[in-house]
């Protein structure tokens, strides 16, 4: 079966969703939305949904479905150093009263539903394998749905599969393949990732009620927050060598990392996993072609995907998704002078304008928060002596309230 449609958008986690559910409320008729997995699965996050999110899902139209499913309201984020030293931040510094937590397969199910309700034709289990290129512009998408590989064809591609980036990837991986013939070289490298991430639900977490608490410690994090069913979601990232050490052990990795900080050795002491384990390996953050073919936008983390401690991933997948909405509108609706480059120019500088700053905040903080443990305490003990310094700290990870606080 070949079919042709306006959009296609493949991957279904909110950066996609939000597009989809954009792209109908503002008129656009058969757009594709492809999701490899069937929903609802289970995700590696925080969980954490900043309040900012919640703005979004009134405007997605999810925001009663979303505390239906969950009345975990979180009131403060607490980051605890690895001696215990504690930096308060209250939600009502991100804009809201409170932020959400939410299981990723609740949220993520609420969404795509919502999608196929506004008109998307939404497939899952529909694999995205490769794309369809013409003339050095990107056409559609070859999908495995079923062991069967389908064509699918569009004015306009998105590529929301997260940090795998699959279509972008195939893009520079062509790129490569073309320089590694004319110079005579193997293509690219595979990175080895650096770090691997780690998350299961609990029962019995030791946690201040109505937090989210963040426990820094030697080369990672985690984050320790409510989510439904009054269980914790505990969420850590930590370096692959030392997951090698502990034989890739979960339990192992968090009873001899995570909890060597001392507030996580208190609150998780006589925590249980009610959940299996998920795992998944980092490899990088930051900032990724925006554009990376004609014919082809990234929204989510397959456009940039920031450190997951400014608990703002999801934000901007929201934030993405609906930038890429109204853009992609405009390119269809307007007349036939909009070509597929000023798509593409028009979107990389909104996109710059909206997350520039907030991506080189971020990748500040991460620095610090990687700097000898000396340094960190004393960094600690200075930022609490200042709620504004806090709450500067704080807007810097999100561009609006950045710009206001900074004043
Ligand atoms: C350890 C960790 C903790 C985090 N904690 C938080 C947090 O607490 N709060 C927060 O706001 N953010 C957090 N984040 C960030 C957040 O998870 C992401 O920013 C967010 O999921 C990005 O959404 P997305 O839609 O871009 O990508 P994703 O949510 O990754 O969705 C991509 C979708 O694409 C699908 N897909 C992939 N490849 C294909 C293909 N070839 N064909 C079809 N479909 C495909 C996948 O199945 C997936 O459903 C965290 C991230 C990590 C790694």
């Amino acid at each position: 079966m070949n079919q042709s449609f306006s959009v296609i958008i493949v991957g279904g986690g909110p950066a996609g969703a939000s597009a989809a559910i954009h792209l109908a409320a503002l008129g656009i008729e058969n757009v594709l939305l492809i999701e490899a997995k069937r929903f609802p699965r289970q995700k590696v996050c925080g969980e954490f949904i900043s309040p900012e999110c919640l703005e979004h899902f009134a405007r997605l139209g999810v925001q009663a479905e979303m505390f239906e499913a969950s009345d975990a309201r979180i009131t403060n984020t607490i980051f605890y150093s690895s001696h215990g030293r504690s930096l308060r931040f209250p939600s009502a510094w991100f804009g809201g009263d409170y932020a959400l937590g939410l299981s990723r397969a609740e949220m993520d199910a609420k969404l795509l539903e919502r999608a196929r309700a506004m008109g998307v034709h939404v497939v899952e289990e529909a694999y995205c394998a490769n794309l369809l290129i013409e003339e050095n512009q990107v056409c559609g998408v070859r999908v495995k749905i079923k062991g069967e590989t389908q064509i699918f064809a569009a004015r306009v591609t998105v590529d929301a599969t997260g940090r795998v980036r699959a279509l972008a990837r195939h893009v520079e991986n062509e790129a490569d393949i073309d320089n590694a013939k004319s110079r005579n070289l193997a293509s690219r490298k595979s990175r080895r990732p650096a770090l691997v991430a780690f998350k299961a639900h609990f029962e019995n977490a030791k946690m201040e009620a109505g937090t989210c608490e963040i426990y820094f410690y030697k080369g990672g994090y985690g984050g320790l927050s409510a989510v439904e069913n009054e269980f914790a979601n505990l969420c850590f990232i930590v370096r692959a060598r030392d997951v090698r050490a502990c034989e890739s052990n979960p339990v192992r990795v968090m009873r001899e990392i995570v909890m060597k900080n001392s507030r996580a050795a208190q609150t998780l002491e006589s925590a249980r996993a009610v959940s299996p384990w998920l795992s998944v390996a980092l490899e990088g953050f930051g900032k990724n072609e925006i554009a990376p073919a004609q014919g082809l936008i990234a929204v989510g983390d397959a456009a940039s995907f920031i450190d997951p401690f400014t608990g703002s991933g999801m934000l901007m997948a929201l934030e993405g998704g609906q930038l890429a909405g109204e853009c992609i509108t405009r390119f269809l609706n307007e007349d036939k002078s909009r070509t597929l480059a000023t798509l593409a120019s028009e979107y990389s500088a909104r996109y710059g304008e909206k997350f520039g700053a907030r991506l080189r905040s971020c990748a500040a903080l991460r620095r610090a928060a990687f700097m000898p443990s000396a340094i960190i305490e004393a960094g600690v003990g200075a930022l609490n002596l200042s709620a504004r310094m806090r709450r500067r700290v704080a807007g810097a990870t999100r561009a609006t309230h950045y710009k206001r606080f900074a004043s």
